[in-house]
């Protein structure tokens, strides 16, 4: 049983690629002193681990074998999040195209998908106790990993929107990037919304804003009032 601390509030905020879930939700988290969990950062840490040691990716077999050896950490301080694998700084080696590539194909293995959701669920008990609370992003943290959480946030925007963000984040690409870009995305997301085990989907009790038209101060200034709204709620 999860003993939670009364006051304690638990944030899920999910959505597809370039919606700004990792943004908003470091930023909602930061300044309302909550901690904060990556969970998309936890699935690229066991692909990337999965590469390093010459587990194909491909193969759903190897990979659910292979699944429980890599010991994953998060940091969940929003000023600064971390994730290591094995005791190794894994937060740049997780962003290359590799893993982006790869990634979505991992996190469709069932067993995967079992190990991370616990692990998950046990950060999120954790903050609760000695926390505020806790802001987690991801796909399917308000259905499946935190059924019960507070507050659920499915943020998204349209596919040129989101394009358009990520291909701003790799600098120094051409436009003729932006194509490329939108292609990758949209493949990855129908990868992650068509899986049989937890797909991306939002939760019926959960609120959506669509980002399109949205600067990301107003993003995070609409959360953190849907936040402050479910807490005073409470009290
Ligand atoms: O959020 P990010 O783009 O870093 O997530 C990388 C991948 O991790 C996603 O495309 C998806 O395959 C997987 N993921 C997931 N469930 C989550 C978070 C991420 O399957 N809760």
């Amino acid at each position: 049983m999860e003993t939670v601390a009364p006051s304690a509030v638990i944030v899920a905020i999910d959505g597809p690629s370039g919606t700004g879930k990792s943004s908003t939700s470091k930023a909602v988290a930061a300044k309302l002193g909550l901690r904060y969990l990556d969970t998309g950062a936890q699935y690229r840490a066991i692909t990337w681990w999965m590469i390093t040691n010459g587990v194909d990716t491909a193969d759903a077999q190897a990979v659910a074998i292979a699944a429980a050896k890599p010991v994953i950490v998060s940091g969940t301080d929003p000023s600064a999040p971390t994730i290591t694998v094995d005791g190794l700084d894994a937060s740049g080696p997780i962003r290359t195209q590799e893993v982006t590539s790869k990634v979505s194909a991992v996190s469709a293995v069932p067993e995967v998908r079992t190990l991370i959701t616990e692990l998950q669920r046990s950060i999120a008990a954790r903050a609760a106790e000695e926390a505020e609370g806790i802001v987690v992003e991801g796909r399917d943290i308000g259905t499946t990993v935190l059924p019960a959480a507070d507050l659920k946030i499915f943020l998204t925007a349209s596919a040129e929107a989101r394009a358009a963000r990520r291909s701003g984040e790799l600098r120094g690409k051409e436009a003729s990037d932006l194509a490329a870009t939108k292609q990758a995305l949209l493949q990855r997301d129908a990868a992650d919304s068509g899986r049989k085990t937890s797909p991306l989907a939002m939760a019926g009790d959960a609120v959506e804003v669509d980002t399109t038209e949205l600067t990301l101060d107003q993003v995070i200034e609409c959360v953190v009032t849907l936040v402050e709204e479910k807490m005073a709620g409470r009290k």
